[in-house]
């Protein structure tokens, strides 16, 4: 197959396709045809969560990943969990529908970077968020998610001195759980770090019933204000486990789409902190790189199977023992 080189410049291919074209019944055809998989995260669009053969946060397509036996994975979330999946997979065909999925948060962290503040810090385990690209994966002794950070944090002998990367809010909330000084690294997620305490306290004044669920990517002003603070699968646990109750959501806004599926009953609110973004004001609780995942998209990477992922084999190596680590105490 011929990669054109107007797809390689944008990432992604956006080949036209017939208007009366049923593009969620051709994904599926193709997948059987193809032996291939869709995963989706919770923060991607409905329409892609309706199609996908799974869909989870950062840990569970982690595992799924290592687990599934399809020849082909199209990964519909961001770069690096596409990377992660071919670091776990080598063997697989790994599919990004967009190349340009990225993530502000593996961003804040480069390899060059944690090279240095490492060389600065001898003695210290460099402990990262799954958040990460290959390269900063194999600078590091063991991986985390949200899902897990603080179980596995928690299982470090207590003298242990620790680098925690990148996402300093996430560090900090385990820091402050756990009773650690460990490094943090002044990383962020710009999605989860608009949500202010000015938000939450606006819609508890509105829903004073309401049970305040936090990602632990926010800052720790709005996590103090939170009655549950856990990853999107513990989050909609949580909900699954109460599902009649009323709910004010602090993280990025694709987790409603499960919520409301699973609890149709309760009633959810999801903060929505208002930005200003190019000189104008905007309500927003997405994360622009999640929507950059779509049908056609997703429709033209498996029919053409490209953008595929690869991975160094050097950094892949490296890379790979950090993930098996945390993959065995979760
Ligand atoms: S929500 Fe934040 S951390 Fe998650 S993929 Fe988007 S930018 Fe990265």
């Amino acid at each position: 197959m011929a990669v054109e080189k107007d797809w390689i410049e944008k990432g992604f291919i956006d080949e036209p396709v017939a208007e009366d074209i049923n593009l969620a019944e051709e994904i599926k055809k193709m997948c059987k045809e193809k032996d291939a998989v869709i995963m989706a995260h919770y923060y991607t669009n409905a329409e892609v969560q309706g199609i996908a053969d799974f869909i989870g946060d950062s840990l569970a397509l982690a595992q799924k990943a290592a687990q599934t036996e399809a020849k082909i994975i199209v990964m519909c979330g961001v770069h690096f969990m596409a990377e992660t999946c071919k670091i776990l997979c080598p063997e697989k065909t790994v599919i990004c529908p967009d190349l340009n999925a990225g993530c502000s948060l593996a961003d804040s962290c480069k390899a060059e970077d944690l090279k240095a503040f490492k060389a600065e810090h001898p003695g210290y385990k460099v402990i990262s968020y799954v958040n990460t690209t290959a390269a900063v994966k194999a600078l590091t002794d063991i991986v985390v998610t949200s899902g897990n950070a603080l179980k596995i944090v928690s299982s470090m002998p207590e003298d242990e001195k620790i680098i925690f990367g990148p996402d300093y809010n996430l560090g900090s909330y385990i820091n402050s759980v756990t009773g650690r000084n460990m490094l943090l690294w002044q990383g962020g997620c710009h999605v989860h770090e608009r949500f202010s305490v000015a938000d939450i306290l606006r819609l508890k004044k509105e829903h004073p019933e309401a049970k305040v669920l936090a990602h632990p990517e926010c800052k720790s002003a709005v996590l103090a204000l939170a009655d549950v603070v856990g990853s999107t699968a513990v989050l909609l646990k949580h909900t699954m486990e109460h599902p009649e109750g009323e709910y004010i959501v602090a993280t990025e806004a694709g987790i409603l789409h499960e919520m409301r599926a699973k609890c149709p009953s309760a009633v959810f609110h999801a903060v929505q902190p208002e930005v200003i973004e190019g000189g104008k004001s905007c309500v927003c609780n997405e994360c622009e790189y999640m929507k950059m995942n779509t049908l056609l998209k997703i429709y033209n990477s498996l029919k053409h199977e490209w953008p595929v992922i690869e991975v160094e084999k050097d950094i892949a190596q490296d890379a790979v023992k950090c993930i098996n680590r945390m993959l065995e105490m979760s």
